[in-house]
């Protein structure tokens, strides 16, 4: 294999072969391709695509850098759920355990946030006690007596994905349809997963904020994922405001127990969840029809069946037992607490959910950079959403803050993240959509 004639003819659109794909994804998990070359290549699969055959040796060859899980055991199926990526996007915390009470196996690989958007990991780190990255006999040891267990990627799993990942972070080319396919499926394939449900997300708050590019990234992870044996359903899911009432991470893990136990209503967090939770039953051959999987999950949850599963979780990777109990005791708080009232009596109109995101980011809930330590404590509570009156007794949100100079600034920055009016509102865009 010469590397700069495989660059070359993607450059110029012409598709590579199976077995060339294979040789350029071993060069860059043995390091034998320079990083210009594997920047180069990403570069030129950016600007000139690949082909659907292409997809999928990509997706296959990354699967296959690394160790790819098996499950052996029950028989239950093996199941997760993946999102793209959102602001107040806890949906994970409560799927999960939802899902292992439901009778599948929940493996999940999750990831950290980065830029404006939070990531699984994090809300779980600011557990105290809570082993995010596990050896693998501890992960499926929780698996196998709990049903799910939510930890980070080991670097043995799609180690080219990491590479390739970093390197596009650095060089403009993470927005490529056929590379994020291949990062994100070859993460789940190497899981040794039965089926994948996939939450794409779509408006202000999305990694991807225009339908259209986020339809044809739904079509194109379904339509790869199929190819590869991997059965897989995706939704399209509104971030045009934040997820629920929270955004931060400690906040986040409070708002999943509040849902679990029965605590609050939070509407729209419980129908993505219920929804996506119904896909991948169905997929998993665990229920006949959506609407079955549905009230099986809504069971799970009003049962409290899923939050005894979350506990458990919680405590077979190294967190408090009394978690639920007491969330109060173990969830890091910020010292500072201050709420954001306009001047005037208003309805929200419009939110601009990446500013709200990054809110959270420049309070310290957030990193710039993957490897930048972050504050569990602080963010955002009592978030108001589209259509709801504010004014001068109720907030558009409370800052949670490290000092009184962070919360003056995220309340200024806040205050600019929302559009207030007196006149009619926009129509909102519908929360589920299928691609
Ligand atoms: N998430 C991933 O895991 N990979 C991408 O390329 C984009 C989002």
């Amino acid at each position: 294999m010469i590397p700069q004639e495989l660059i070359r003819r993607t450059r110029d659109g012409a598709a590579l072969a199976d077995e060339e794909i294979a040789g350029l994804v071993a060069g860059i998990a043995d390091g034998s391709l320079s990083d210009g070359q594997v920047a180069a290549w990403a570069m030129a699969v950016f600007l000139r695509d690949l082909t659907q055959p292409e997809r999928v040796a990509l997706t296959r060859a990354m699967t296959r850098s690394g160790t790819v899980l098996t499950w052996p055991g029950d028989g239950s199926p093996v199941l997760d759920k993946h999102s793209t990526g959102g602001v107040g996007d806890k949906v994970s915390l409560v799927l999960a355990p939802i899902i292992a009470a439901c009778g599948g196996r929940v493996p999940m690989i999750s990831g950290r946030g980065l830029g404006h958007t939070g990531g699984t990991l994090d809300k779980l780190d600011a557990i105290p006690g809570y082993d995010t990255t596990p050896s693998l006999e501890r992960l499926r040891a929780a698996v196998e007596e709990v049903g799910c267990a939510i930890v980070g990627q080991t670097a043995d799993l799609a180690p080219a994905d990491r590479r390739l990942y970093a390197l596009r972070d650095a060089t403009a080319t993470v927005e490529s349809v056929p590379l994020i396919v291949a990062s994100i499926l070859s993460k789940k394939l190497a899981a040794g997963l039965d089926a994948l449900v996939m939450d794409v997300k779509v408006g202000s708050g999305a990694f991807l904020p225009e339908p259209a590019r986020a339809r044809e990234l739904a079509t194109a992870i379904t339509t790869v994922a199929r190819d590869t044996g991997l059965p897989c359903a995706a939704l399209l899911t509104d971030m045009d405001r934040p997820l629920g009432r929270t955004a931060g991470n400690a906040l986040e893990v409070r708002e999943a127990i509040e849902l679990l136990t029965g605590a609050g209503p939070i509407p729209r967090l419980v129908d993505v969840t219920l929804e996506l939770a119904a896909e991948l039953l169905v997929l998993g051959g665990l229920d006949p029809t959506a609407a079955d999987a549905r009230d099986r999950a809504d069971g799970a949850l009003q049962s409290g069946d899923a939050a005894e599963r979350f506990a458990r979780m919680v405590a077979a990777l190294g967190g408090p037992d009394d978690l639920l109990e007491d969330p109060g005791r173990h969830l890091p708080r910020a010292p500072v607490t201050r709420a954001v009232y306009p001047d005037s009596e208003l309805t929200v109109g419009r939110i601009d959910a990446r500013a709200v995101g990054l809110v959270v980011l420049e309070l310290g809930g957030g990193r710039r950079r993957e490897d930048a330590a972050i504050d569990p404590a602080v963010g955002l509570a009592e978030i108001a959403t589209l259509g709801e009156a504010v004014g001068p007794d109720v907030p558009l949100a409370v800052v949670h803050a490290r000092t009184d100079a962070d919360a003056e600034r995220a309340a200024a920055c806040l205050g600019d993240a929302y559009v207030l009016t007196d006149g009619p509102l926009p129509d909102a865009p519908p929360l589920i959509e299928r691609p």
